[in-house]
């Protein structure tokens, strides 16, 4: 079969590998119809995730229809539209018994540590592999992944409706993020400092927006909150002086999400946060969200197919890559069609 593969940083190719093939009982094999690229699949290309090996197929973010299973496996058919959690978790560690899986010691992302779904098939194990009820379009299906990211910062930041919530970058976890904590009744404000982007978490449900280089943020959030101040700051735009901002901006008892990766220090001020009690958290990933982004998708509250602003061939992955790269207030997510 055909796959999409990073062989070094700035090397990718369609190459050929062998198909999967059943091995453990509760091993299920999907015919891979849809992927979505994400910033952590640029990074692997060009070179700046400090956590990829190479060579890797990459894709975290993928979905299609079930092939086959093996003998174990119960409640998944041949023929089912299904998304596929990527993250791999030892079971054993104190984060699994705390059941955190997501982030295990000894965790696995498929796509990133190991192989992963941008490839015409892919093996992953029963209780990685999620079912749609409703027929949706193909290249839908590898959606799912991104809305868990936002699932899982509305589970970390325990919002519930009627919470305000800040969201710090329009950008797809941003709106994700979004579009997830509106589905639990929560009133959100996004941040960003491309227009362009504002409009789309506009016209995905944002009760409100700010355009930082030409509003003041800190005043938007004083009418937003009747004067109270944001009691959930939720930063997808993960640089030093966001983090110092979400501490500040935060009300009495707020609750920040973090969500960098960058080993770089903020200059957050202690007093803040015990003033304030604030609750720091950060989110990784998903844990066990896809019931819940899939129920999202076929109710309606959670849109894939407005989060896809691009679609290529799979074959056309340089091209996808380089609109990414040269065109980034242009593309919210990518997805790569696999099949004919
Ligand atoms: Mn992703």
């Amino acid at each position: 079969m055909k796959a999409i593969q990073i062989t070094a940083p700035f090397q990718a190719e369609i190459t050929e590998v062998p198909k999967p093939e059943l091995t453990a009982p509760d091993d299920v094999i999907i015919r891979v119809t849809s992927g979505g690229i994400c910033g952590s699949d640029i990074g692997i290309y060009n070179g700046t995730n400090s956590l990829a090996t190479y060579p890797r197929l990459i894709g975290h973010e993928f979905g299609g229809i079930v092939e086959s299973v093996g003998p174990a496996v119960t409640g998944i058919q041949p023929g089912s539209q299904a998304a596929v959690d990527p993250v791999i978790s030892c079971g054993k560690c104190y984060a699994c018994r705390a059941s955190r899986h997501n982030v295990c010691r000894n965790l696995e992302v498929m796509g990133v540590h190991r192989d992963g779904g941008f490839a015409e098939y892919v093996k992953a194990p029963a209780k990685n592999v999620h079912l749609y009820h409703k027929k949706l379009d193909e290249s839908l299906l590898g959606l799912a992944e991104p809305y868990t990211i936002g699932a899982q910062i509305s589970k970390r930041a325990e919002i519930h409706a009627g919470d305000q919530v800040l969201i710090m970058g329009s950008g797809p976890i941003g709106i994700c993020a979004m579009q997830a904590a509106k589905r639990r009744g929560a009133k959100v404000i996004l941040s960003d400092l491309v227009k362009e982007r504002l409009e789309k978490a506009k016209s995905m449900g944002a009760d409100e927006t700010v355009l930082v280089t030409e509003e003041n943020l800190e005043e938007r959030l004083d009418q937003f909150t009747a004067g109270e101040g944001i009691p959930v700051v939720v930063d997808t735009v993960c640089t030093p002086a966001s983090l110092e901002d979400a501490v500040r901006l935060a009300c009495p008892a707020g609750r920040i999400v973090c969500l960098g990766l960058k080993n770089q220090p903020s200059s957050i001020c202690m007093a803040d946060i015990t003033k304030k009690e604030l609750t720091i958290v950060g989110s990784r990933l998903n844990n066990n969200c896809f019931d819940e982004v899939i129920a999202g998708i076929e109710d309606g509250s959670l849109n894939p197919e407005k989060l896809m602003t691009q679609t290529y061939h799979y074959t056309e992955i340089m091209d996808a890559l380089a609109m990414v790269m040269e065109h980034p207030k242009d593309v919210l997510k990518i997805v790569l069609r696999f099949g004919d």
